[in-house]
């Protein structure tokens, strides 16, 4: 299923500016999904920290994903970076970046993962709140189903997700607000920005979430949620 496009326009915001930007697309979410996003941001308020292992167990399972096609394909391997997930925390400015190395996503894959609810998990977790009959703040049902990607809505008031499958020769960036019924997918085109391969998912935090861009605190989140995940792990330390 393919997300509806509702409108282009073109990022630049002076005449003065480069108006070569790529085009800047809008896309409204599936009906689930804005369901699920009103959930989260407006029901769902404890075990808000089960986002990290969500989106570490993303990670993990995009390297997985390159690592089982690269048997056959060992040409996806050819920007020698290393298989691993690096967690970086700016507790000033209350923002985490989770970069992993893995297959990354094409534009239509973020159009059909990002958009849609497509995968287990989160079917799952919607059912059993309808069948519960309470779409109220059930916290027990998102420890154990976690809501996958759209538990940085948790803790985000804005998430932001660049990616280079090696698929496609270009890098593209998914951005949405929390309670937002859309979503926007450009081309990444700061040169800062751009990843050999893989993902880059950046939380700029809820007001109240702050505290979650400490090295410590995500330290010991991915000591308890995530001691499992067969791919390194690095955390930004400040330094001493
Ligand atoms: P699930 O992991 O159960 O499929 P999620 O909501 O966690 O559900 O993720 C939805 C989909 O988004 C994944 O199946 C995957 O295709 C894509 N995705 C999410 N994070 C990443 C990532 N870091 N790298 C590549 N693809 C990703
Ligand atoms: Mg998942």
């Amino acid at each position: 299923r393919n997300g509806t496009l509702v409108s282009n326009r073109y990022v630049s915001t002076t005449a003065a500016v480069d108006t070569s930007d790529p085009p800047c697309e809008k896309y409204e979410y599936q009906a689930e999904v804005s369901r699920l996003m009103d959930l989260i941001v407006h029901s769902l308020y404890s075990n808000k920290e089960v986002f990290l292992r969500e989106l570490v167990s993303n990670a993990s399972d995009a390297l997985d994903k390159l690592r089982f096609l690269s048997v056959t394909e060992p040409e996806l391997l050819k920007d020698a970076v290393d298989l691993d997930i690096r967690i970086q925390t700016d507790k000033d400015n209350g923002i985490i970046t989770i970069t992993d190395t893995g297959i990354g996503m094409t534009r239509q894959e973020l159009v059909d993962s990002l958009g849609t609810i497509a995968h287990s998990g989160t079917a799952k977790f919607l059912k059993s709140l309808k069948e519960s009959q309470e779409a109220g703040a059930d916290s027990t049902l998102i420890g154990q189903f976690g809501v996958g990607f759209y538990s940085a809505f948790l803790v985000s008031d804005r998430v932001v997700v660049s990616t280079k499958s090696p698929k496609s020769d270009k890098q593209y960036v998914w951005e949405a607000e929390a309670g937002a019924s859309s979503y926007m997918i450009r081309e990444e085109t700061d040169p800062e920005k751009l990843l050999p391969r893989g993902t880059r998912l950046t939380l700029y935090l809820k007001h109240d979430d702050k505290g979650f861009a400490h090295p410590e605190r995500i330290q010991k989140l991915v000591k308890n949620y995530s001691q499992f995940v067969s791919f390194p792990i690095y955390t930004w330390q400040e330094k001493g």
